[in-house]
């Protein structure tokens, strides 16, 4: 079969086929057209100025690998001015995390940016291997979805950066427009598709590759002989997020349009980022913003303490009023702040 010349520059040969355009292109055009698309997402949506300093949230894993990588490429190639830093978190998942951070310390003097770790088991005084073990295996991605973004939040106060930036791609955002269709969730539908948010406390959250293709990701890494971690977790992924993935898979299988389609869709319930911002306080006791008195976090991490995190509402509930919180629970530590340069702390 003769080989067939790239599309894009009509000069090399054609040696893959694009998975969101279908177009056969060289090896050159790819790297082209999708850092190019990265940095017009990035540009359109104004996420950074000169002299930000970001963090790239990095677990090991190819988005985050390959964010790390053409975050870099691109903050050299069009002179973004940023400061960037790699972002860890080590959730304590014995044979997953501790083998995908060995990565990210490769990455780190790869990349030559410099890296922080921070672990659960440090701030929380637990790790993931201990919650399953008290709770099993049903909601363990809550605890762990709910103590990571705090975490998250407190690595970057502590890195004193403006910014973290995550590798969520373009199906992950279209699996959670899914979801939350199917879930009736509209509030969440409205945000979901947000590019920014204004984290917890002052720390902005984007997604560069909110646009991206994870087919795409991955042939990038591919062809890039980038260095990634691609295990799975071993406590089993949301289940419910696995039905929206494979349902997913089969409309981008029918029309590869269909992920951003859907992204489209779900932009068009989008709302204003500061109308929830507004009725936050701050969690009475780690001083985390919080939309109760106690932060989610310190929440669950009460239930761990006390043994009852595992059981059922009504149970917690009898046990909670029967016994309240004892004075020396183990609690989370005051929340740093990041200091703003336009923003007054108190002395
Ligand atoms: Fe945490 Fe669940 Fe993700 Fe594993 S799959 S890292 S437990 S959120
Ligand atoms: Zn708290």
């Amino acid at each position: 079969m003769p080989s067939k010349t790239c599309v894009l520059c009509q000069k090399a040969n054609a040696i893959l086929k694009r998975p969101k355009t279908g177009q056969q292109i060289c090896k050159e055009c790819f790297f082209t057209v999708f850092e190019t698309e990265v940095h017009n997402t990035i540009t359109t949506a104004k996420l950074f100025k000169p002299g930000d300093r970001v963090a790239i949230g990095a677990s090991g894993g190819k988005d985050s690998t390959v964010l790390a990588h053409v975050m870099k490429t691109l903050n050299d190639r069009y002179n973004y001015g940023l400061q960037l830093f790699l972002l860890s978190i080590d959730e304590g998942i014995t044979g997953y995390r501790d083998d995908s951070l060995e990565t990210v310390k490769r990455n780190q003097i790869q990349y030559d940016l410099p890296l922080k770790i921070l672990s659960y088991d440090e701030l929380y005084g637990w790790t993931m291997d201990a919650i399953v073990e008290q709770i099993g295996r049903k909601n363990n991605c809550t605890f762990c979805g709910v103590f990571r973004r705090q975490a998250l939040d407190r690595g970057a106060a502590m890195l004193e950066v403006d910014h973290i930036v995550t590798g969520h791609n373009a199906d992950d955002i279209a699996e959670t427009v899914l979801m939350n269709i199917m879930r009736g969730d509209i509030a969440r539908l409205g945000r979901c598709t947000l590019i920014c948010t204004q984290g917890e406390d002052t720390i902005k959250r984007s997604k560069p590759f909110k646009y991206a293709y994870e087919k795409e990701i991955v042939m990038y890494a591919y062809f890039k002989k980038l260095d990634y971690f691609s295990t799975e977790c071993i406590y089993s992924p949301d289940a419910y997020r696995g039905h929206a993935r494979v349902f997913l898979k089969d409309l981008e299988a029918a029309r590869p349009s269909a992920i951003i389609d859907i992204i489209h869709s779900g932009e068009a319930f989008e709302v204003a980022e500061d109308v929830k911002i507004k009725d936050q306080q701050t969690c009475q006791r780690c001083g985390y913003i919080s939309s109760n008195e106690l932060c989610k976090a310190c929440a669950l991490l009460e239930g761990l303490e006390r043994g009852i995190a595992g059981m059922g509402i009504k149970e917690r509930r009898r046990l909670e009023k029967a016994a309240p919180a004892p004075e020396n629970l183990r609690t989370i530590p005051v929340f740093p702040r990041a200091p703003k340069s336009n923003e007054k702390l108190p002395a």
